[in-house]
C-alpha cells in the first residue's frame, strides 16, 4: 500500500517539474514520517527514499538509531534550545530556525562537536498566529546576524503555508518566499546560500514545485493520515 502511494507521489512531483519545466533532479522529496512507526519507514527506504523528516527531537533520535546510516534527517519542527544538542550531529538540515537565540545555541553546539550546522531559517510568510517563523521583514536582517555566527551555513528559507481547501491559494505564499530568498541571495552574505527552499506539503507539494521548492515536505500522501489521538 506505501508503494503505490510513494510511487504516485514521485509521479506528481516529476509531473510538476515537467510543468514548468524544472529538472526533477532539483527537487528533493522529504518523507515526513513523524507519528509513523519505523517498519512503515522502512518500507520507504526499501524503495530508494532516502530523506526522512521528523518534527520532534526525541522521534527523530530514536528513528536514527533505529534505521539504516545513509539517510538524510530532516528536522522540520519547531526546536528548543535545550534540545538541540540531540540532533547536532544527527540532523543534516534544521529547517526550523526562527530566532537568533536558537541560532547561537546551534552555533555553540555545533562547535562544540566540531562541524558545520546547514540550517534553514523558517519565515511565517502568512503570518499566522498560530504559527512558528519569522516576519518576512525579519528575516533579512536575521540571516545577516544568524550567519555571522561561527560553524553555521544557511542553506536557504522553509515555510509552512497556511491549511487551505485549494491549494492555489498557496501560490502567493510560495511567490513570496522564493522572492525572499532572491532578495537575501543577492546581499552576497558569507556563508549564505539561498540554495534551499523547503516549502509544499501533502495538500500544495505540486503547487510548490511550480513556484520554485527545492524540498517538499511529504508526510500524508506517502504514509497516509496521522492519527494523534493514539500514542505511536
Ligand atoms: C507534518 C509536517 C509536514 C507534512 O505534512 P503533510 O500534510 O502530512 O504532508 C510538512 N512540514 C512540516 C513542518 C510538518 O510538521
Amino acid at each position: 500500500m506505501l508503494q503505490s502511494q510513494y510511487e504516485e507521489v514521485q509521479k506528481r512531483i516529476e509531473a510538476a517539474c515537467t510543468r514548468c519545466g524544472r529538472d526533477r533532479s532539483e527537487v528533493t522529496l522529504i518523507a515526513v514520517s513523524k507519528t509513523k512507526p519505523v517498519e512503515m519507514l522502512e518500507e520507504i527506504y526499501a524503495l530508494g527514499e532516502r530523506n526522512f523528516g521528523e518534527n520532534k527531537v526525541q522521534e527523530l533520535t530514536g528513528k536514527y538509531e533505529a534505521m539504516p546510516r545513509d539517510i538524510h534527517w530532516h528536522m522540520i519542527g519547531h526546536l528548543q534550545r535545550n534540545k538541540v544538542k540531540y540532533i547536532i550531529d544527527k540532523a543534516e538540515l534544521i529547517h526550523s530556525v526562527d530566532s537568533l537565540r536558537l541560532a547561537r545555541t546551534i552555533s555553540e553546539e555545533a562547535q562544540k562537536h566540531q562541524c558545520t550546522a546547514h540550517i534553514l531559517l523558517e519565515v511565517n510568510v502568512a503570518e499566522e498566529e498560530s504559527k512558528f517563523g519569522m516576519t518576512v521583514e525579519e528575516a533579512p536582517k536575521l540571516a545577516e546576524e544568524i550567519a555571522a555566527l561561527p560553524n553555521i551555513q544557511i542553506e536557504g528559507l522553509m515555510t509552512i503555508a497556511p491549511f487551505v481547501e485549494n491549494p492555489e491559494e498557496n501560490r502567493p505564499v510560495f511567490q513570496k518566499l522564493r522572492k525572499l530568498s532572491v532578495d537575501i541571495r543577492a546581499k552576497n552574505i558569507n556563508n549564505v546560500t539561498m540554495a534551499v527552499l523547503s516549502m509544499g506539503m501533502t495538500n500544495d507539494y505540486e503547487i510548490a514545485i511550480e513556484e520554485g521548492a527545492t524540498m517538499v515536505r511529504v508526510g500524508t500522501a506517502i504514509f497516509g493520515e496521522r492519527n494523534y489521538a493514539k500514542a505511536q
